[in-house]
């Protein structure tokens, strides 16, 4: 019988940045429907492994599959298109537009198609009608994530917390199928907080898949599982949270990391 392949493969991932391995020989799989962690102390290589896999850095050796098909050092609009999407450690909304308009901003690699297909006759009726489904679709979003009541305040106006969830409300815009999530809980209160792993909880229940960086290990503790533990490029651990987590092995890296 075939095994079944996971949706996100990662296989013996490497990336130089001169002459420093910033990410070595990283191998992990993540199935769908999880919700997988990526934890490891500062300069572990995490994010460079999110920017490899969503196509925003060339890996130097390895390959990445999704969903049975090798995306490896594909741009990031074809990933996307393929229907996965990543958000950012520092959200990236345009503070001067509301939080309405930032979502009707068009996604990754969007932009090149509207600008062609504005060439294209019969222009205008379709165009609206697009317009109109998506802001249709920017406030369910909204509601999702509980933002609905701030759609007409300006984006500049929101919380660092409440700037997180409109990250991942601009993820969601695409109807994605995964969402690598860069470090989701930084600067979020505790009330926050526990409202972001209730959405992320609601939107796996509608079938999105997630890989989450984050250094919040309650909030790893509480949602992700597997867990990938980096340390200095490479894989260190993969296993339910407790396993990883109460690794004396696990909590020596994080130690010798702060102490240094
Ligand atoms: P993490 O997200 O786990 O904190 P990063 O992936 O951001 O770690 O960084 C891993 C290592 O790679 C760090 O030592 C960082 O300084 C280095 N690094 C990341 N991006 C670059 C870059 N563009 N050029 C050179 N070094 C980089
Ligand atoms: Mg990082």
């Amino acid at each position: 019988m075939p095994a079944m392949s996971a949706l996100l493969e990662v296989r013996e991932l490497d990336r130089w940045f001169g002459g420093f391995k910033a990410v070595d020989q990283v191998t992990f799989d993540v199935q769908e429907g999880e919700i997988a962690g990526l934890i490891g102390p500062n300069g572990a290589g995490k994010t460079t492994c999110f920017n490899c896999v969503a196509g925003f850095l060339k890996p130097s050796g390895g390959r990445v599959f999704f969903d049975g098909h090798e995306i490896t050092g594909k741009p990031t609009h074809s990933v996307f298109h393929d229907g996965l999407v990543r958000t950012f450690q520092i959200p990236q909304e345009i503070p001067t537009m509301t939080v309405l308009e930032n979502l009707m901003l068009p996604g990754e690699g969007q932009l090149g198609e509207r600008v062609w297909s504005n060439w294209l006759p019969p222009l205008p009726r379709r165009v609206r009608r697009e317009e109109r489904e998506r802001e249709e679709r920017a406030h369910g979003v909204l509601k999702t994530v509980g933002l609905d009541s701030h759609a007409h305040h300006s984006a500049g106006a929101l919380s660092g917390g409440q700037r997180k969830l409109l990250e991942l409300a601009r993820a969601l815009m695409s109807e994605p199928r995964m969402i690598l999530l860069d470090e989701p809980a930084a600067g979020v209160n505790p009330t926050l907080l526990r409202r972001l792993v209730d959405y992320v909880l609601k939107i796996r229940e509608e079938g999105v898949t997630f890989l989450i960086i984050e250094h919040n290990l309650d909030l790893v503790r509480e949602l992700c599982d597997p867990v990938v533990l980096m340390a200095e490029g490479g894989v260190h651990a993969i296993g339910h949270p407790e396993e990883v987590l109460e690794d004396p092995d696990a909590q020596s890296i994080y130690l010798r990391r702060r102490l240094s």
